[in-house]
């Protein structure tokens, strides 16, 4: 595994929010901290799940367990916010809110951060990067891949 990607939040951007954590998602928000993706996978029926959940939405077994993740991934969609959505997102725009498809098959809702967000496209490859929250966890964003 290479070492991970870490991003900095823009110098006077408010806090990140700090996503809340459920008995479900906990294993996935303590990788965080490494930092370190990992995804839960359904024991029954041998697929990838995202988000964290009690039952696989397959095949509804309980036997979840989380395993490492590439951290690749490829941009499905892609808007560019002008202005904030929200009170902690001041200081960012513009910035990208996408959906990417990591390799294991599930889709995720992130930011590819980019100093030019207009051109971040639909097929673009991406990469995970993690920006430090103040609890110690990191939330997982993208970065286009340079290599490739
Ligand atoms: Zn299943």
């Amino acid at each position: 595994m290479s070492d991970p990607i870490l991003v900095a939040p823009p110098a006077g951007a408010a806090e990140r929010f700090r996503p809340p954590v459920s008995a479900a998602s906990e294993p996935f928000w303590e990788a965080t901290r490494v930092p370190r993706l990992v995804l839960q996978w359904c024991r029954s029926c041998e697929r990838p799940v995202h988000f964290p959940r009690e039952a696989c939405p397959t095949c509804l077994g309980t036997e979840l367990e989380f395993r490492p993740a590439s951290g690749r991934a490829t941009v499905h969609a892609v808007s560019v916010m002008a202005k904030p959505a929200n009170p902690t997102m001041d200081g960012r725009g513009p910035y990208a809110v996408a959906l990417v498809d990591l390799a294991e098959g599930v889709r995720m809702l992130t930011n590819v951060i980019s100093d030019e967000p207009a051109t971040v496209a639909v097929g673009d490859a991406v990469s995970v990067a993690w920006e430090p929250l103040s609890d110690g966890r990191h939330l997982p964003v993208f970065v286009l891949d340079p290599s490739r």
